[in-house]
Order: C-alpha cells, then sequence, then structure tokens
C-alpha cells in the first residue's frame, strides 16, 4: 500500500448481489487499490447468506454477516424464518455478526406487517445474544423501536443509520456503533449525524450497490468519499478517521 492510503474498512457491501457479477473481480480490485483493506459482506435472507459465506471463504479479505432482512418478510413461510435462523446457528464460527436483520416501517405501513417484522427481529436479537456476536440492524423510521428491541445486548452496529440525533446519542451511551453510508455525501440531515457520532463509535460503509455518492451503482471504493467528507465536518485529517473507524470496525466484529 503507497503511503499516501489510508487503510479504511466498508463495514457493510452486497458484493453478492447481481449488479456485481460481471465485474466482481474488478470491483474488488478497485476497492484494495483505494486503500479498502477489509469489506464485510451482509446477507439479508438464505439464498445471499450463502452467497455471503462463498465471498468470505474466497476472498480472506472479505468478512461475513447472516441476516434476514425485514423487507420481504411477508412472502416468507415460518419455516423460512427458521430455516435462516438455522443457517445463522449454524455458521456462527464463520461469520463475524448477525444481521442485516429489523424494522423497516418505511418500505411497510401496514400494521400486520410491522406485526410481523417485530416478531421475525425478536428471534434474531435471541440469536446474536445466543451467539454472542453483534447485531447488524437495518431500521428505517423504526429507529427508536429497534434500538429498544436490542437493549439488552452488548454488541450493536446501527448499519445505515438515518434516525434522529436523540436516539443516537442514546445508543453510543450504550455503546453500540453508529455506521454511516455514503449516503453522507448527498444528505445533510446524514452530515448532522456525522458532526454528532462520537468517533470512538464510528463506523463506514457503502451499503453496495446502493446509496451512491455518484450517479449509478455504488462500490466499496467510494467509502474513501465519505471518509474525506466526515473528516472536513469533524475538522478532523482524514487519517484519524481513517484509524479510528477501522480501529472501531476491527473491535466490534473482531477481526
Ligand atoms: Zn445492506
Amino acid at each position: 500500500m503507497s503511503g499516501t492510503k489510508y487503510e479504511v474498512v466498508d463495514t457493510h457491501c452486497h458484493l453478492d448481489f447481481k449488479n456485481f457479477n460481471k465485474d466482481r473481480d474488478e470491483v474488488i480490485k478497485r476497492a484494495l487499490g483505494a486503500g479498502v483493506t477489509t469489506m464485510i459482506n451482509s446477507g439479508i435472507d438464505l439464498k445471499t447468506n450463502r452467497k455471503s459465506l462463498e465471498l468470505a471463504r474466497k476472498y480472506d479479505f472479505v468478512f461475513a454477516t447472516l441476516g434476514l432482512n425485514p423487507n420481504g418478510l411477508s412472502e416468507t413461510t415460518d419455516e423460512d424464518v427458521e430455516a435462516t435462523l438455522d443457517q445463522i446457528r449454524s455458521h456462527a464460527k464463520e461469520i463475524v455478526g448477525v444481521g442485516e436483520a429489523g424494522l423497516d416501517y418505511y418500505r411497510c405501513p401496514d400494521q400486520k406487517g410491522r406485526d410481523r417484522q417485530r416478531e421475525v427481529f425478536r428471534k434474531v436479537v435471541g440469536l446474536a445474544k445466543e451467539l454472542d456476536l453483534p447485531q447488524v440492524i437495518h431500521a428505517r423510521l423504526a429507529e427508536d423501536e429497534a434500538f429498544d428491541m436490542v437493549k439488552d445486548l452488548n454488541k450493536v452496529v446501527f448499519h445505515c443509520y438515518s434516525g434522529t440525533v436523540g436516539t443516537m446519542r442514546e445508543a453510543v451511551d450504550r455503546g453500540f456503533y453508529i455506521s454511516l453510508a455514503t449516503v453522507v455525501c448527498k444528505s445533510a440531515q446524514h452530515q448532522v449525524l456525522a458532526r454528532q457520532v462520537p468517533l470512538d463509535l464510528l463506523l463506514i460503509e457503502t451499503d453496495s450497490p446502493f446509496l451512491s455518492p455518484k450517479k449509478g451503482r455504488n462500490e466499496p471504493a467510494y467509502v474513501l468519499e465519505s471518509l474525506n467528507l466526515i473528516a472536513k465536518i469533524k475538522d478532523l485529517p482524514p487519517e484519524e478517521v481513517a484509524k479510528a473507524t477501522t480501529a472501531n470496525a476491527k473491535r466490534i466484529f473482531n477481526l
């Protein structure tokens, strides 16, 4: 690695998604070239969990978290849910976290669907506790409720945190980690959060292929764009933000 680059971790991406089928190796090469030394690939269901494990086995700098995303739960049966929980449990030694999982009220306006999300998330949280692994939370318009449901856990990461500053403060008071996605480059709300999140509990991520800071598909190399912007917002040298967020990622995910 050249001396001008920082070692950074993209703590949340979906490199297994079909958006990368044509050029996955190139994307990974660009990430490594940009200084992204570690990528955490997040599964969202049975199929993507399997693919996340495959990626983690193939590349020693890719780690997997296995989860069960709240979106799409209306089409899953209780058997599907149990099968996914069993899958996570049986691969517990190979993974660095449980998730993404949580509550997405933005995409689910109806009460019945939200009840289902809570029921499933409660099970996932129980599993994260049982396995003593970090719980990676996906929450949209439901950050405070998700926070209430994980209060018993010691290791929690709010992936792409988009809630209020108030809930963020309560979360960091418990030692929970706040991960800011590359959406920070475009969103005033996330820039306010970036200023307020304490450096010792801050993580950075792309959520690739989503939330690109540019037009089109996102990719792990772009995490550097958030790093530079967050450094500017916090009035710190980028190197210091890189050092802190990388140390934080290694600590919480035990990398
Ligand atoms: Zn994600």
